[in-house]
């Protein structure tokens, strides 16, 4: 159930919970909690009504839009990187210890099966920031949970390489999916979370573009 109506809304609280990525990311405010030496950064423990699937038995969607007047054409920027982003989620399963939450999404073309929407946008200040919401509401994920998210990508820096990109849609589903940034310098090689676009593989010198494994445990801390 993706929590989305159509009807109006009398009383909206409009609370952004959006963040940006200009070589950073910035305006996420999270919460730290630590269990058996993990640090967790999450929204106080908030999650995506409904989860985010079980591999082989439970799906879930993303849906990437296409040009309209308002958004930029995403069927020529980001969608191979998006559709990269998504499968390293996906796929981390097997190659990360403690990992026991198996996240199952896949790309739809029917809009309101959607619990992720991707959209273009234009802003000089900002590479990528996520909106998430309840019904037609922008929701602060810090105080409840949401039913969907929309993940804003902007195609127009062109300072991002094709790893930047996938890095960039892989952080900001994590964002979707209720992870917060792991701000600590020694979690630049240890995170997409990281709220930095030099965010590096283990190895040090690799650009990141898929999570690591602390992300994975806090999507078991949140959905196991
Ligand atoms: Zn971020
Ligand atoms: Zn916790």
């Amino acid at each position: 159930m993706r929590l989305k109506k159509l009807g109006c809304v009398a009383l909206t609280v409009f609370l952004l919970s959006q963040t940006w990525i200009t070589g950073s990311c910035i305006g996420v405010t999270g919460e730290t909690c630590t269990h058996n030496g993990v640090t967790y950064c999450t929204y106080n423990h908030h999650i995506l009504s409904g989860g985010v699937g079980q591999y082989g038995s439970f799906r879930r969607y993303y849906w990437i839009k296409n040009s309209t007047t308002n958004d930029q054409d995403m069927s020529n920027f980001f969608r191979s990187n998006i559709t990269e982003a998504v499968n390293k989620w996906v796929n981390t399963s097997p190659g990360y210890p403690n990992v026991t939450t198996s996240i199952s999404f896949r790309e739809t073309s029917t809009q309101k099966d959607a619990m992720v929407e991707f959209h273009g946008f234009n802003n000089p200040m900002s590479d990528g920031r996520t909106e998430h919401r309840k019904y037609d509401n922008i929701v602060s994920p810090s105080s409840e949970n949401w039913g969907w998210a929309i993940i804003y990508l902007n195609p127009y820096n062109s300072s991002l390489t094709e790893r930047g990109q996938t890095g960039l849609a892989a952080h900001e589903f994590g964002h979707a999916m209720g992870l917060t940034h792991q701000y600590s310098s020694s979690m630049q090689n240890k995170s997409i979370m990281y709220p930095y676009a030099s965010r590096k593989m283990e190895d040090g010198t690799t650009e990141r573009n898929g999570p690591a494994s602390v992300d994975c445990q806090t999507i078991n801390h949140l959905y196991g």
